[in-house]
């Protein structure tokens, strides 16, 4: 075929084009950060730190309330959110549309809530009127979670609409924005979100191990009543600690190295800025799997600008498709979650991510296509990324 000199040649690959929705690529500077000496995470070194990455975060988040970092994963901050919050035999109503709201509601029936599912298919929003009239048929539950961007299906739930109507009934909005706080615009206090959680392996350019959770005062006044079992977990202790410039338990300091160098980049590139860096890679991504023959799976008006998802083209079999892209071209992407998985393929492009890092991966995507006799590499692919990022209509 036309292409095989091309794909023979890149046969050797010498970087990893980290294309997941996290963790995510690393900047340099970021690499460079963590290459330093361990400090006392009691000392004066690591409470300036701490310091500035509390009030960066807060800038990002957008709230003015309390924000704690707590060594984890993302799971870890939703985890916190309700071992802190709920107690046991609670109702507490979950809306979801994918494999992260699954696991919020899962992670709540764990502590021993009544979960009241509020559910929508796979690619679709969860829908603000439906979730007022469920809230309005369970008014014993006090807590409301939410899931802002579904990475699972590469949607963005309309979070702004359903989080007033939390509000409005009353209710404890929790928003897992593991994967869009600081890739995608939240006001975190002006859409009267009480906890957001993220996780520092996404938007914010660094390794995986720290979660950030901000929590509102009406937060605190549930957290003050909720009978779960905490421990590691517990706001209050990470609350008593932060104010003394502390973590209550050894954190992962060399991960807040990384994430002190990412959130002064993040702030150097300007939020604004950063959210439409995102709006235009997530265009171009969708404009270029599109010329290739795969279907976008989120619905339209709702697709995420952090993780694109979409279904292979007739004939493909995506286990291979991504073991080719890794093996020759040296290009990561994530394939389905759960009841999808091996039938979608999820682009990244959240944090360290550039226009030159979608037309790569179009372009070994379109090459790979050809090796697996799907399509021809005409450059169609990559014509349709680079037409996007023009800004020239389709
Ligand atoms: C990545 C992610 C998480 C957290 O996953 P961890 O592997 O625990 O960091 C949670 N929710 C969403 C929407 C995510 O994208």
């Amino acid at each position: 075929m036309a292409g095989e000199g091309i794909a023979r040649s890149t046969s050797m690959t010498f970087s990893s084009q980290l294309r997941i929705p996290g963790p995510t690529p690393l900047p340099e500077r970021v690499v460079r950060s963590m290459s330093r000496p361990m400090v006392d995470h009691r000392g004066p070194e690591f409470s300036a730190i701490l310091a500035e990455i509390t009030a960066g975060a807060k800038r990002v988040f957008k709230t003015s309330s309390d924000l704690l970092f707590l060594t984890s994963s993302g799971t870890g901050g939703l985890e916190s959110a309700v071992a802190n919050l709920v107690s046991p035999g609670d109702e507490v109503v979950v809306a979801l549309c994918g494999n992260f709201g699954e696991r919020f509601a899962a992670l709540a029936s764990a502590y021993g809530a009544d979960v009241v599912r509020l559910e929508f298919e796979w690619g679709q929003p969860v829908d603000a009127e439906d979730l007022a009239l469920v809230l309005e048929k369970h008014p014993k539950a006090k807590l409301l979670l939410l899931t802002h961007n579904e990475t699972s299906t590469g949607l963005t739930n309309p979070l702004r609409e359903l989080a007033r109507v939390g509000r409005d009934a009353g209710r404890v909005v929790v928003v897992d924005g593991v994967s869009s706080i600081s890739s995608i615009e939240i006001e975190t206090d002006g859409w009267g979100i009480d906890v957001a959680v993220s996780g520092s392996q996404k938007g914010w350019m660094a390794p995986p191990g720290l979660a950030l959770v901000s929590v509102s005062e009406r937060a605190w006044e549930m957290q003050s009543r909720a009978r779960a079992p905490r421990y590691y977990f517990d706001w209050k202790e990470a609350k008593t600690w932060a104010d003394k410039g502390m973590t209550p338990f050894t954190t992962a300091v060399s991960v807040a190295f990384a994430l002190q160098e990412g959130i002064r980049m993040l702030e150097e590139e300007g939020l604004a800025k950063v959210y439409e860096r995102h709006a235009r890679l997530a265009r171009a991504t969708q404009a270029g799997l599109q010329a290739l023959g795969f279907k976008l799976f989120a619905r339209d008006g709702f697709r995420s600008n952090t993780v694109t998802a979409a279904l292979p083209p007739e004939g493909l079999n995506v286990e291979p498709f991504r073991k080719l892209l890794h093996d020759r071209y040296g290009v990561v992407i994530a394939g389905g979650q759960n009841k999808m998985a091996g039938k979608m393929v999820r682009v990244g492009h959240l944090g360290a991510v550039g226009e030159g890092d979608i037309v790569q991966v179009l372009w070994a995507m379109e090459q790979a296509l050809e090796e697996m006799d799907i399509a021809p590499a005409d450059g169609r692919g990559v014509a349709a990324v680079t037409s996007s990022l023009q800004g020239v209509p389709a």
